[in-house]
């Protein structure tokens, strides 16, 4: 048996940045524990995409803050991860939403973050091959942008590593032991860990681990698809969004975005060929000139959703056991600030913004939803 400080399961963003910043506040004895490989569950699949144009509160102090740190770690990191702040261009096609947007624009402006509405005119100054024949106008916010999940991913695992953190792939977590309602061991199918502290970053796994304990987490999963094309010379900084549709390019060149087909939820990642159809109709009705673009790839993975497409943070009922999952399609972009915020709960008892304390899980028992609007893909 091995004795650890902390525990984390899932080598995805989450777990992974908390291990980083927990190493970074001086807790290297630790054990990152993933089934696959790292970056296997929704991070290795999503659209690569980072932005602060929500509609809440939380979401947008959370996504500030995250912005800050996905550029301390373009610096920092020991390998590139490809941040670009290329924004996000988010095009309305009614008045009702040209309102709305609006609204939403305030209450970034608000709270720091640079977004501003503009006219179809100016959408043709940043993006001339889009069609604005059917638009009205575009939340824009330069600040945005994306980063690849890969990469990311990899240079993570590096400085965790060079830290001393154990980062164990290929290894299934079985049973999370509690006696006294404390966390005493950790099973895999490979080793046992005894540790006080374990941090949930499973993913789509999250709601099994937390059943180990008695900690039932309000999650559903949904399968959403996504495709690349081949490369083609960079002509695309910002990430598009139209309705469910969006899409940008990646620094290798190939245009990457999906859209959603409103399914059921599911336990299934296969990819369709109904989604290739819907993606391609909505892409050209946007921008007509990649008709002759060939798709090169395209698969599946996972939203873990939570009943107000907020995530859910930060400690549970069971000394200890510290939670971070149900990001919906924005898990990616949060990666740093969540695993900043999960770390000091360990390290110092509470987590830095005042805002994360309103996402625990405490609110779905105190009926505190707060509903996020702008939910993509
Ligand atoms: C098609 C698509 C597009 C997306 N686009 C974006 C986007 O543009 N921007 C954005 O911010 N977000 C996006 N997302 C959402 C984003 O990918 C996720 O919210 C985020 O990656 C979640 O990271 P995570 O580390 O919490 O979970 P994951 O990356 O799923 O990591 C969890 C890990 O836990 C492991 N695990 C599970 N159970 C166990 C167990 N018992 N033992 C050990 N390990 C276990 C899994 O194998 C997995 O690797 C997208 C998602 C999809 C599917």
């Amino acid at each position: 048996m091995k004795t650890k400080d902390v525990v984390i399961i899932g080598g995805g963003i989450t777990g992974l940045s908390t291990a980083y910043y927990l190493a970074r506040a001086g807790v290297k004895n630790i054990a990152v524990l993933e089934k696959r490989y790292l970056g296997s569950g929704s991070t290795g699949r999503c659209g690569t995409g980072i932005r602060q144009q929500f509609t809440t509160r939380e979401h947008i102090i959370l996504m500030r803050e995250s912005v800050k740190l996905w550029l301390e770690w373009e610096n920092n990191l020991p390998y590139p991860i490809h941040f670009r702040q290329g924004g996000y261009l988010w095009l309305l096609s009614s008045q009702s939403e040209l309102v709305q947007y609006k609204n939403y624009v305030r209450l970034q402006n608000l709270l720091g973050v640079d977004s501003r509405i503009i006219t179809p005119e100016e959408v043709k100054e940043i993006v001339p091959d889009i069609d604005t024949s059917n638009i009205v106008g575009a939340s824009w916010c330069p600040s945005d942008g994306n980063a690849y999940p890969f990469d990311t991913i990899f240079a993570l695992s590096i400085a965790i590593k060079s830290y001393g953190v154990e980062v164990n792939t290929f290894e299934e977590v079985k049973d999370v032991v509690i006696e006294q309602n404390r966390i005493e061991r950790v099973i895999t199918d490979k080793e046992q860990y005894a540790t006080h502290f374990v941090v949930n970053a499973a993913g789509f796994g999250a709601v099994k681990i937390g059943k180990m304990v008695n900690v039932s987490l309000p999650l559903t999963l949904y399968r959403h698809q996504i495709a690349v094309s081949e490369p083609v010379s960079s002509f695309l900084d910002p990430m598009v969004v139209k309705g469910e549709l969006y899409f940008t390019q990646t620094y290798r060149g190939r245009i990457i975005g999906g859209t959603d087909l409103h399914e059921k939820p599911t336990n299934n990642t296969h990819s369709t060929l109904s989604f290739l159809e819907q993606y391609a109709n909505e892409i050209l009705d946007v921008m007509p000139l990649l008709s002759s673009l060939n798709i090169m790839r395209q698969w599946a993975g996972f939203y873990v959703v939570s009943p107000d497409h907020h995530p859910i943070l930060g400690p549970t009922s069971v000394p200890g056991f510290i939670v971070g999952t149900g990001f919906s399609g924005h898990g990616f972009m949060l990666g740093p600030v969540v695993g900043k915020l999960l770390a000091s709960y360990i390290v110092h008892g509470n987590m830095f913004l005042p805002e994360a304390n309103n996402l625990t899980i405490e609110r779905f028992k105190k009926g505190k939803l707060i509903e996020e609007k702008a939910v993509i893909g």
